[in-house]
């Protein structure tokens, strides 16, 4: 029997480019955008857009034409995935949706949330790699080198430009190839690690990747802008969900990549879980019940035995810097389940953004924003 359901999918594209009338480009998207029945998220600022839209395939199709025909957009590289319906109300509500938001913003992307840090020339990021040349690179096989340049991987590291929660489900790791993972809550976070890590980055060639290849823009252009010794930084174009197009079976990536849609994460065929649960420690990799830590609302993996209905959960970052379960305002029954405890500290909100909230209150959601 021929299903007769449409086909469902996700859109994300980015585009660097200089925008002189946005007015007209807002309503092209509000036009365009409910006229094809696409929700999610659409940022347009002076230096371009952001686009994570789902609907129906065809009509993401269509978009795509309608947006094609701008000459803005050339050379854009729009990553269609078919996936299923948006059938948990919660995450798709989580992240964003469940309605259409079209918005002017002033950056596409908030690489430090320091006003006097001006953001890097874009111009000025890192050379894109295709996922075959970021692939070969890993391999020690790859056009990467100059001339002059050893053929060994000594001088190679791999920089993951996401947050802890995204890099705990999935990661690239290749063999003889150092892997620095930031560790950070929020993309906003990496400025000040890069500044605190430059001597380890110096003189190195830096590969860096993320979802969709939008973060590594602005954060290789931060690097390189550190000057000598900070040249050679490249970036993993079309990010890990061209790679993993390319290299069903996973490559050089282990475990998942987090997605910022109504899919939570994307495998390859390779089945192996590479997350953990924060309580037991069992090989879990699972965000769709969402719960958060009660102090930075980060994400945290928590697997179904260990999980209860009025638990407090401490991510491993919050437990690092001393912000245990005792500090956090109880719950009106008073069931609290303490699961983690360090030294009491007073409950305090580690971003401005952020209200003191409960991770199952209907809070405003940190970090899924970001591709
Ligand atoms: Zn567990
Ligand atoms: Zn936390």
């Amino acid at each position: 029997m021929a299903d007769t359901t449409p086909q469902y999918g996700v859109l994300l594209y980015y585009k660097y480019a200089q925008i002189t009338d946005l007015d007209s480009l807002f309503s092209f998207y509000e036009s365009n955008c409910n006229s094809l029945s696409l929700l999610g998220r659409v940022r347009l600022s002076p230096h371009g857009v952001n686009v994570t839209v789902g609907g129906k395939l065809s009509s993401l199709e269509k978009h795509i034409a309608a947006v094609k025909s701008n000459a803005l957009f050339e050379g854009t590289d729009f990553k269609l995935a078919t996936c299923d319906h948006p059938v948990d109300d919660k995450v798709a509500k989580e992240c964003g949706f469940t309605s259409l938001s079209i918005r002017i913003v002033k950056e596409l992307v908030t690489l430090s949330s320091d006003p006097l840090l001006k953001s890097p020339e874009i111009s000025n990021a890192g050379r894109h790699l295709t996922a075959a040349e970021f692939h070969s690179a890993l391999q020690g096989t790859g056009p990467l080198l100059e001339k002059d340049s050893p053929t060994c991987n000594e001088d190679l590291v791999l920089l993951d430009a996401r947050n802890l929660y995204e890099t705990r489900i999935g990661k690239f790791h290749a063999p003889n190839v150092e892997t620095l993972d930031p560790g950070i809550r929020q993309y906003s976070d990496l400025p000040s690690w890069i500044d605190d890590k430059s001597e380890q980055l110096k003189g190195k060639r830096v590969l860096m990747y993320c979802t969709g290849g939008i973060r590594c823009e602005m954060a290789s252009a931060y690097i390189r802008s550190k000057g000598a010794g900070f040249e050679n930084v490249f970036q993993l174009f079309g990010g890990i969900q061209r790679y993993l197009e390319q290299f069903p079976d996973g490559g050089f990536f282990k475990g998942k990549n987090f997605v910022f849609d109504h899919r939570i994460s994307v495998g390859s065929s390779d089945p192996n879980v590479i997350g953990t649960c924060l309580l037991c420690g069992s090989s879990f990799d699972d965000y769709s019940s969402r719960c958060r830590c009660a102090h930075c609302r980060m994400l945290v993996l928590v697997c179904d035995s260990c999980r209860m209905e009025d638990a407090l959960y401490v991510c491993e970052l919050c437990q690092k810097y001393g912000k245990g379960v005792q500090s956090v305002p109880s719950l009106e029954n008073g069931k609290t389940q303490v699961l983690s405890l360090q030294e009491e500290h007073k409950l305090v909100s580690l971003d401005t953004k952020l209200s003191p909230q409960l991770p199952w209150s209907h809070g405003k959601v940190m970090n899924l924003q970001e591709n």
